[in-house]
């Protein structure tokens, strides 16, 4: 038979606090490959669980595997999601504190189907109740329709969702789902009339015509034909189950609408007057949108203005008329996105009945969510997805620290202060209000005049020039700084740098649409959009919230909302860029690593001991290894484990006895104990 030490050699060790060397980059990465190639896909750090997208189907999803985890303890198993999943859930059921699990890691490192699998064991093993069994099936069901809307093929990922998407799952108190809640965040609504080269737009679009039948896409004047559509590209099938939520037609007839909305187009005449030249199609659009045709062509290309107290029509260029087409597009989309949750959302309510009140709910939170992002060229969307991984990093640290340090205390332990960085400069730097990037950017944003880009980009310079993580083209002595543009700004994250260019951070901040189309959109007579936009906001004078201050307000609640409840961690890697399987490319895996702030999270679980575990546990495990614990312990179980180390040769400086757990600080004296097992 394999020794311990040669298959520990071979598949690595199951948990990174276990490492020998674990301030080693190169070491963690080792270990990840190792494990990688054995298709042990998961790995711990503590109770943080790593997963390495497999991209192939493993057979450790089946039902027996999910009854293999049940009401097991974390250490006693191989690391797997359900483990995570099962002691989120006991946790929920012994303690009656409210979960989450965080789920981060770049697109398409496997965020999405790890939040799927959770959903999954949650509803294979939890129990039921008479409506409960229907609220399992909406909570499963809730995943696909939410795709189709909002997921489209990118070149990172084939089904990469485009918006953030915290789930709250309700359980009563006998553990059974009872309903549930969706909050979601920053749908990318650039994609629906714009992709980049190879990519997609949201799936719906292609599975309405591709899957919509006849008399459907005849009444929805849809061609069949994809290509025919300048908003999309390329088709494909994916069923859609939609059976959830009423208003199928008019959720079809807005999507149908947005493609006739992309196909309507402007000619400029000699004057340099903005017309439509394709009437059949805005028509079409005017129709299935419930809102007069020529209302809608008129908004479209004229806008009203107030000049000198007096209100006046003046005519769009063609691409200001493009503008306003594209803009219009976006926010019906967008609107509809953020509709259908609420749709969903009713649907998943828990109904309050004579047995159970609101009040007995206990519930376990999901949080899948853009992870940080680089790329070559990174804008506002980028600027709000890493400022969103900020604050979640900071998050991370309070909690992890706190709950150290409390677990030290609980045990009456002396707590040893960790070194780490705190990105709380950086949150500042990006949110802090009159002073940091989004009050600057508001601010450009209100001002009458000049404001543009670039004054915004020296707005910054201005203001925030000194800041130790905030970098312009300029250097203080006057020279240029090669590595970041004369359009760019530099933040450097606590992740990394990113280097953001300015082009666009006004326009996607205001996301403005012409009062004159909101009107006509007021005026709708389809059911869906009537709900979408709402007439106060014409006669309402105040300023709608601006984008990325609409974004920093439903961080800070959603912050809030996981302060409140007890945190797991997973991390999600991708193994290589090709989608493929078996291939591990290092220096991508690196990068996330860093990125994810792993070595960060093990260097501060690690600072003060390697494994800790209550003194029944250890006991359980290792009391053959002493006459006097074997077979059975009668005393005081810290007694016992006491006699047991001892026993063991363990030195004073290698552990520690706590209330209720044992600490040890090296994993060596661990690995001595488990070969003397084996031996
Ligand atoms: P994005 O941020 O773009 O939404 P993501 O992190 O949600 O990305 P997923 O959509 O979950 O990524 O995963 C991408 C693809 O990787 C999946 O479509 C699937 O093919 C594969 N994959 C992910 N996790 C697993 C797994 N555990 N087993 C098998 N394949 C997986
Ligand atoms: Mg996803």
């Amino acid at each position: 038979m394999e020794s311990a030490l040669t298959a520990r050699d071979r598949v690595g060790v199951q948990d990174f606090l276990l490492l020998e060397n674990y301030t080693s980059e190169a070491a963690f990465i080792e270990n990840l490959r190792r494990r990688f190639r054995e298709n042990l896909i998961y790995t711990y750090i503590g109770s943080v669980l790593v997963s390495m997208n497999p991209y192939k189907e493993l057979e450790i999803y089946s039902k027996p595997q999910m009854e293999r985890y049940r009401g097991v303890n974390f250490y006693e198993i191989s690391p797997h999601i359900f483990a995570l999943a099962d002691n989120t859930y006991r946790a929920l059921r012994t303690e009656r504190r409210d979960q989450c699990i965080l789920i981060s890691g770049e697109s398409g490192a496997g965020k999405t189907e790890a939040s799927k699998k959770i959903l999954l064991y949650y509803s294979a093993t939890c129990p039921v109740r008479e409506n409960s069994a229907s609220i399992k099936e909406k909570l499963l069901q809730s995943t696909p329709v939410l795709e189709a809307f909002g997921n489209a093929k990118t070149l990172r990922n084939d089904n990469s969702s485009r918006f953030g998407k915290y789930m709250d799952i309700q359980f009563d108190y006998e553990g059974a789902p009872i309903g549930g809640h969706i909050l979601n965040y920053l749908l990318e609504k650039s994609r629906v009339v714009h992709q980049n080269h190879g990519e997609r737009n949201f799936h719906i679009f292609y599975q309405l015509l591709e899957g919509g039948e006849e008399h459907l896409l005849k009444r929805l004047a849809l061609e069949r034909n994809a290509q025919h559509y300048h908003y999309l590209f390329k088709v494909c099938v994916v069923y859609v189950c939609m059976c959830m939520i009423m208003y199928v037609c008019e959720l079809l007839e807005t999507v149908a609408s947005v493609l006739h909305m992309g196909n309507t187009q402007f000619g400029e005449d000699e004057f340099g007057e903005t017309h439509i030249t394709s009437d059949a199609q805005l028509k079409s659009a005017a129709s299935l949108l419930g809102v007069d045709g020529a209302e809608l062509s008129q908004a479209l290309t004229h806008r009203k203005i107030t000049a000198k107290g007096e209100e006046m029509i003046s005519p769009l260029n063609l691409e200001q008329a493009l503008a306003a087409r594209d803009a219009l597009a976006k926010a019906v989309y967008g609107r509809m996105f953020t509709w259908l949750v609420e749709k969903i959302n009713q649907s998943l309510a828990f109904k309050n009945d004579m047995y159970y009140s609101d009040k007995s709910a206990s519930v376990i939170g999901l949080l899948d969510i853009y992870g940080f992002e680089v790329f070559q060229h990174n804008s506002f969307e980028q600027f709000c997805i890493n400022y969103c991984n900020e604050k979640l990093q900071q998050l991370f640290i309070e909690l992890t620290l706190k709950s150290e340090q409390e677990e030290y205390e609980a045990e009456g332990i002396a707590w040893e202060p960790v070194n780490y960085f705190n990105n709380k400069i950086i949150c500042d730097l990006i949110e802090e209000k009159h002073k940091g990037i989004i009050s600057i950017l508001d601010e450009e944003c209100l001002r009458p005049g000049d404001a543009s880009d670039l004054t915004f980009l020296e707005k910054m310079e201005d203001s925030l020039g000194g800041h130790a993580h905030f970098v312009t083209h300029k250097l203080a002595n006057g020279k240029i700084r090669k590595a970041v543009g004369r359009e760019e700004f530099r933040l450097l994250h606590y992740a990394g740098e990113v280097n953001y260019n300015v082009h666009g951070f006004l326009d996607k901040n205001n996301d403005l649409l012409y009062r004159n189309l909101k009107k006509v959109m007021c005026q709708s007579s389809n059911r869906l959009m009537s709900q979408c936009f709402h007439r106060e906001e014409i006669t309402d004078q105040k300023r709608p919230e601006t984008a990325a201050t609409q974004f920093k307000l439903s961080l800070a609640k959603l912050m809030e909302i996981l302060m409140s409840k007890e945190p797991s961690y997973m991390r999600c890697i991708k193994p290589n860029d090709g989608k493929q399987p078996g291939r591990f490319d290092e220096v991508l895996v690196r990068h996330q690593v860093k990125y994810l702030g792993l070595l960060e999270s093990l260097r501060v679980r690690r600072a003060g001991f390697a494994y800790r575990r209550h003194y029944q546990a250890f006991l359980q495990r290792y009391k053959s290894l002493c006459p006097e614990t074997w077979p059975s312990w009668q005393g005081q179980l810290s007694d016992g484990v006491a006699t047991l180390v001892k026993h063991l040769g363990y030195k004073p400086e290698e552990y520690k006895l706590g209330r209720s757990k044992i600490f040890i600080r090296f994993p060596k004296t661990l690995f001595i104990t488990e070969d003397a097992l084996e031996a």
